[in-house]
């Protein structure tokens, strides 16, 4: 039985490259239908060393996968390759985020995966738990995981060398972005004319021979409306080597107001906070369905000279 299940699912995945797969739908605020279908290739892009995949349709699905990292950002309908990433960040509630948590944990099971970490809002965990309950009283698994909620400014360690901190984004329902830190020890000043077997004398003896270093590395803000650039709090966003943001709309068609009533960025606004980005490359993801890759493309040719060259966009699906 398992193992049938197991070719099923293998044969789905194997055909990820279906031009069946559906757009339909929009982005929340966004009633333009009928987005054509996408190819679905593994194509992702490399930014800053890392590669980046996934894909980030507004309203319909989106999902950030750093698999050097073994980290996805949102699980969306839990596209095939978020599948082997050991730790999930969840934004917000919004389905096109979180629609695919239960396929996530379950198809790891599957491969007999390592159960997964799932990051949430504090607010929003007792109801991931309650989603979790309803589905394992359907299907009558354990759907292992460990689920940790966490508040605005809460820092988590991963691993010996990464951290997470989650911060504040902007959103019409509670929502929140995280920070992902790199975390090296770095050897005193003083000790750095001594032989290795003096500094390991020394650290036997209980002497602090090394510091700290962290680094803001990846900043991920799900949905949000532009006002997380302005909060005080989260300069570290500003200055994360890489800033994967929402620009749900950019063009004049769609006004900022018409973005912010539904809790969302609109391109504009990146060009006229330009000055405030310290990133070395920012990812721009949660496009409408409503748009082609080329009026995206587009877009992003007109921002200001000062993000030239470090502007990226998730195009996967348009
Ligand atoms: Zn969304
Ligand atoms: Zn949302």
């Amino acid at each position: 039985m398992e193992h049938q299940k197991s070719k099923e699912i293998s044969e789905i995945l194997t055909s990820e490259s279906s031009p069946t797969m559906g757009r339909q739908g929009t982005t929340k605020g966004d009633e333009l239908p009928n987005k054509s279908s996408p190819s679905m290739g593994n194509i992702g892009l490399l930014v800053e060393g890392y590669p980046v995949e996934g894909l980030s349709i507004g309203g319909q699905e989106t999902c950030v996968i750093f698999p050097s990292l073994r980290i996805a950002f949102d699980i969306g309908r839990c596209p095939q390759r978020a599948i082997s990433q050991e730790y999930l960040f969840i934004s917000h509630g919004h389905l096109d985020h979180i629609g695919g948590l239960p396929m996530y944990v379950a198809t790891r099971k599957l491969y007999q995966m390592k159960q997964p970490t799932i990051f949430v809002p504090a607010s929003i965990k007792e109801s991931v738990e309650r989603l979790f309950d309803v589905h394992r009283a359907l299907d009558q698994s354990e759907l292992r995981h460990t689920l940790i909620g966490m508040n605005v400014g809460d820092e988590f360690q991963i691993r010996k060398d990464l951290k997470v901190k989650a911060f504040r984004t902007y959103h019409v329902i509670p929502s929140q972005g995280y920070i992902i830190y790199s975390v090296k020890q770095k050897l005193k000043q003083e000790y750095m004319t001594l032989s290795g077997h003096e500094i390991k004398s020394l650290r036997l003896s209980g002497v602090e021979v090394t510091y700290t270093v962290t680094s803001p590395e990846i900043a991920f803000t799900g949905d949000t409306m532009s006002d997380f650039v302005v909060d005080p709090n989260n300069a570290d966003v500003l200055k994360a080597r890489i800033l994967i943001m929402e620009s749900t709309f950019v063009d004049n068609a769609m006004s900022i107001e018409h973005a912010r009533e539904y809790g969302h960025t609109h391109m504009s606004e990146i060009a006229s906070y330009a000055e405030k980005f310290q990133n070395k490359a920012i990812v721009l993801i949660h496009f409408s369905a409503r748009y082609t890759s080329e009026e995206i493309e587009a877009a992003i040719a007109k921002l200001p000279a000062t993000l030239a060259g470090r502007v990226y966009a998730l195009l996967q699906g348009f």
